[in-house]
């Protein structure tokens, strides 16, 4: 019977490129869903980017672009990843994408039919520079517990302690340098708790077959409740208060959804998008009960995936997913964590752009990927050791070693029979496809290449016993020559079709070599016969270690410099002078209407008038912090007119070179004593 399946993976968030973890990702993906359609199942594979949320929303403030320009830029990214590494999405979109909003609301305007939607008002921070509240990794200060400075709003770095953010000793908001304030504001909950929530989660999670058993066993821990009643299900804030980058909640003027509740509802609009492109009927295929709802995700993410998606799903009139398939982290080099400035990572694209065989990274992956949820490990000494090994030295070199023969001896024309011990070992390679195509379904895929990888064994074990090279120099040996040679491709034809889903760009190439139809696994179970190939090229190159070294190399150290901004050409003492520098009082400082990056200062510079000032400033200061306070004004700068008024000088303040270091801005003061009117020299 024709599976009908829907296969998604997890979908990262649109504020970078993709890293290792995701490549890996989308490869047993992939590998998976290339096995399903040779098996002839009908697979729609999509994923988008996760494009909303905080984050983006600031990322984008700082580059300067909308949010919608920066994602596109990230998404403009993807494809020199998604191409470069064989990972064939049918189709990929964005959550922010009309199709997603229409959904999202869809599915809440459901939930909140079906009582599941509760309003509760609940205390922030807030920064007032900046008007918003701020996610917990926006807001730093020193740790409760030690006293480090300069730690997030979760977590310590130094001690390891988790608290709240309100428990920080002199917060302030990353964003301004502000002091937050606490501000409640109504929040939406999804109510998870609810009893009817809870019940059908109990019996969705312990459906035979639909999870890990080691995902079963972390959600039990999630469902407990304590002896006080703590813990079991909570409910959860899926709003957000403007100004935040995101879909709109029905009914609630300023309110978004939490970028997690739109993201899982991503995969739904990426399958919708990509019907409409096929002029297919979504809702159709999403009410047929036979068509299997698959996500492959990271371990990290599976309390989303296994109780709020299916809840959300289910109390929404939808169907849930099939089976959630959850793996392990990649670690590098013997689980140090990845980290790019420590030049320990992976990078994917380096990995690319030095000429590294996509497939050589598809084969390792796939030899330590499993059906667990384990981590797994990238050593490079492993690496070469399997791609020049087991893939180069035990399956292409079978083609090699036969393939000349065939082309200068027999015009490449394939016996039509062969002898009994070419017929037994092909028999012993044809009766493994039911196995190996087991190993892939269930995600086995170090299991099956170690089942192929022993079948090559026993076509070499042949190889070497009749010794093609020794018949090609005896006399009347012509026809035994193309049995055994015929042997060969025959056998390298059918590991080719077990190592399809693997490496599908080398089956093609190996397809056209062999004259033959795009390889499907039911192909496995006959043989070509009397047919005749086409000219071996060469197939596929050792990995050179030294490529190896210079994917791993460290990026070279950034030239310090002093703020993170070069020093600017020399000046002589001439030049500085003519910069007339003057202590000036700040009389008043007034936010400006229509700019939320000025201030408008009244400075008293000693002159027997005031002047008028716009500075940049409003981001890292409250008016009526500057009232009162000298600083230091460039008093013969030319009068400047602007969409506000006219300003009438500048007023000093420093920053560093690169704002994602030290976003902050400090404004000049003088030591106690100096007056309005005094030159700075
Ligand atoms: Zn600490």
């Amino acid at each position: 019977m024709t599976r009908k399946l829907f296969v998604t993976t997890a979908l990262p968030y649109a504020n970078a490129n993709f890293h290792i973890g995701h490549i890996m990702e989308y490869t047993q993906a992939d590998i998976w869903v290339r096995f399903q359609r040779m098996q002839g199942h009908e697979v729609h594979f999509v994923c988008a980017d996760d494009a909303h949320g905080a984050p983006i929303m600031i990322a984008a403030e700082k580059a300067g672009k909308t949010p919608q320009e920066f994602v596109a830029g990230i998404a403009a990214g993807r494809k020199t990843y998604l191409d470069g590494f064989h990972i064939g999405f049918d189709h990929w979109s964005s959550t922010d994408s009309p199709q997603n909003h229409a959904l999202s609301q869809e599915i809440y305007r459901a939930l909140r039919h079906n009582e599941l939607i509760s309003v509760k008002t609940i205390e922030q921070f807030f920064d007032p520079a900046k008007g918003m509240f701020l996610p917990d990794r926006f807001i730093k200060g020193e740790c409760p517990k030690c006293g480090a400075k300069d730690q997030y709003g979760d977590s310590c770095e130094v001690c390891g302690a988790v608290y709240t953010p309100t428990e920080l000793k002199n917060p302030f908001s990353v964003l301004t340098g502000a002091t937050p304030v606490m501000k409640s504001s109504e929040h939406y909950f999804f109510k998870l708790s609810d009893e009817r929530c809870v019940n059908f989660l109990q019996e969705w999670t312990q459906t035979p077959g639909r999870l890990q058993s080691e995902v079963l066993n972390k959600i039990r821990e999630w469902f407990t409740k304590d002896e006080e009643g703590n813990g079991g299900l909570g409910d959860w804030d899926i709003s957000r208060d403007a100004p935040y980058f995101g879909i709109e909640i029905p009914d609630a003027p300023g309110k978004y959804f939490y970028v997690w509740l739109d993201a899982p509802i991503g995969y739904l609009a990426s399958l919708k998008g990509w019907f409409a492109t096929q002029g297919r009927d979504f809702d159709a295929y999403m009410a047929d009960e036979s068509v299997e709802q698959i996500h492959f995700i990271g371990k990290d993410i599976t309390y989303f995936h296994t109780l709020f998606w299916p809840a959300m799903l289910h109390f929404s009139g939808r169907k849930t997913p099939s089976h959630v398939h959850v793996h392990g982290f990649l670690t590098v080099n013997g689980g140090e964590k990845m980290s790019k400035s420590r030049g320990t990572g992976l990078d994917p694209l380096k990995y690319l752009n030095l000429g590294m065989n996509a497939e050589w990274l598809r084969y390792y992956l796939a030899a330590k990927l499993n059906s667990r949820v384990e981590d797994l490990d990238f050593n490079p000494e492993d690496f070469v050791a399997r791609v020049n090994s087991d893939l180069v030295g035990k399956y292409i070199n079978i083609a090699s070693r036969a393939a000349g023969f065939l082309a200068k001896r027999f015009a490449g024309q394939l016996s039509a029979e062969v002898g009994v011990e070419g017929r037994s070992l092909l028999d012993a390679l044809q009766t493994q496809a039911g196995t190996i195509a087991e190993l892939f379904d269930t995600r086995e895929f170090g299991k099956a290449l170690r089942e192929i990888m022993l079948l090559a064994d026993k076509v070499n074990e042949y190889v070497d016993q009749h010794k093609p090279w020794e018949l090609a120099k005896k006399e009347g040996m012509d026809a035994v020559l193309q049995d055994v040679c015929t042997t060969c491709i025959e056998a390298f034809r059918l590991l080719t079709i077990y190592l399809k889903p693997v490496l599908p760009a080398l089956a093609a190439k190996v397809e056209t070599f062999l004259r033959v139809e795009p390889l499907r696994f039911a192909d496995a179970a006959t043989l070509l016969g009397a047919h005749t190939i086409g000219a071996y090229e060469h197939l596929m190159q050792r990995v050179d270690i030294q490529l190896l070294e210079a994917l791993f190399e460290p990026p070279a150290p950034p030239t310090v410099v002093p703020g993170g901004e070069e020093l600017a050409p020399e000046i002589k003492i001439d030049d500085f002078s003519k910069v007339d520098l003057r202590i000036a009082k700040i009389v008043k400082a007034e936010l400006v209407e229509g700019s939320d990056k000025l201030l408008r200062l009244t400075l008293d510079a000693g002159e027997g008038r005031l002047r008028n000032v716009f500075s940049g400033i409003r981001a890292a200061y409250k008016p009526e912090d500057l009232e009162g306070k000298l600083t230091v004004l460039v008093a013969n700068l030319a009068p400047r007119k602007m969409k506000f008024g006219v300003s009438e000088g500048m007023v000093l303040a420093a920053s560093h070179g690169d704002e994602k270091v030290n976003p902050g801005l400090f404004v000049l003061e003088p030591h106690a004593g100096a007056q309005p009117g005094m030159r700075v020299r």
